[in-house]
């Protein structure tokens, strides 16, 4: 990952790619306090843009605020500083990653006296999930693995600490043959994947976890929006069992890089089954809401905003001009 051409912000300057390196005693790498956002730019039919970076940008200031982390940029800057770029990087369709961490003053759990720096990589995303994989979607286990208390971390900012639960939830899964892992809350309740929010849909109203114990996803947001200002779906945020799951008619993780993915199966129930969705394996009905939510989302992400889709514009900055 490091060997390449490109460039990196870094505190203002732009460092070329293979020389973007921080030093070994850099504070967040001992301890994880920092944070970080994942922001998609894709490439429309009237040149690229990044998709709700307002959102990112404003999360990512509201993590560093509440980690007690002064941000040394405002958000405008950063915002700049994340179509730059794109543009300098020559890249479109594309997957950025803004990240906030201490430098390496002093290891003391204080932090006192410690630099606070902003970094912005981008990647091209390429054919991230092809559309065969976006309509077969995942299979899934619950985890052994709690989510985060909300009392013992803060569970609205998205910081880099936080995932080392969320990659052993996900590599347990993974290593017990599955593709992905929901996770509970400590009372037991549904929480989220491992890094994608997730949905459910019983009777026509789609359902999803209350923001407590998973984080306040933008496509989450995204979701609801769309869910309830285009196809007129009620949408209820509220605390969910696992056995609702079991027996939703459909279910869905979303996520910034990912979008909207069906969730299939979970700890060996076939999802929708009694509802006649096709097996996991297999496509996902072209009807089903959780597919028009995929091409609604789609639409409005790549820029195509035709009639009432116009009222969600603000969504989209144009990275030239
Ligand atoms: N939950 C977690 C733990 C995540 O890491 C992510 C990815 N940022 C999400 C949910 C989805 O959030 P978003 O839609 O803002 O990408």
């Amino acid at each position: 990952l490091d060997d390449r051409d490109g460039w990196i912000w870094m505190d203002g300057e732009w460092l070329p790619w293979r020389e973007a390196r921080v030093h070994v005693l850099t504070h967040t790498l001992h301890y994880g306090m920092g944070c970080f956002e994942g922001v998609r730019a894709y490439a429309g039919h009237h040149g690229s843009h990044l998709f709700r970076v307002a959102e990112h940008t404003r999360r990512l200031a509201d993590s560093a605020y509440a980690l007690d982390m002064p941000l040394p940029f405002d958000e405008a800057a950063i915002i700049a500083a994340q179509r730059e770029c794109l543009a300098r990087n020559d890249l479109t369709n594309a997957y950025l990653k803004p990240t906030v961490f201490f430098g390496s003053e002093g290891l003391g759990l204080r932090a006192k006296g410690l630099s606070v720096h902003v970094m912005i990589a981008a990647w091209d995303l390429g054919n991230y999930i092809s559309a065969d994989a976006a309509s077969i979607g995942l299979r899934a286990m619950t985890s052994s693995w709690a989510r985060h208390h909300v009392n013992i971390s803060l569970c609205r900012a998205k910081t880099n600490g936080h995932y080392v639960n969320a990659m052993l939830a996900l590599n347990t899964a993974v290593k017990a043959g599955f593709d992905e892992t929901i996770m509970l809350d400590p009372e037991g309740y549904l929480a989220e994947a491992s890094a994608a929010n997730v949905f459910l849909l019983r009777d026509g109203v789609l359902h999803t976890p209350e923001v407590t114990s998973c984080l306040q996803g933008i496509t989450r947001d995204s979701v609801i929006r769309l869910a309830r200002e285009v196809l007129g779906v009620e949408v209820r945020e509220r605390r969910i069992t696992r056995d609702e799951l079991y027996t939703a008619d459909e279910a869905f993780l979303t996520g910034t890089a990912a979008e909207i993915l069906p969730l299939r199966e979970l700890d060996g129930r076939h999802i929708g089954g009694r509802a006649g969705a096709p097996p996991p394996g297999h496509p996902i009905e072209v009807n089903s809401l959780t597919a028009r939510l995929q091409r609604l989302y789609r639409r409005v992400a790549c820029g195509e905003l035709d009639g009432e889709l116009q009222a969600f514009r603000g969504w989209l900055t144009p990275v030239g001009g």
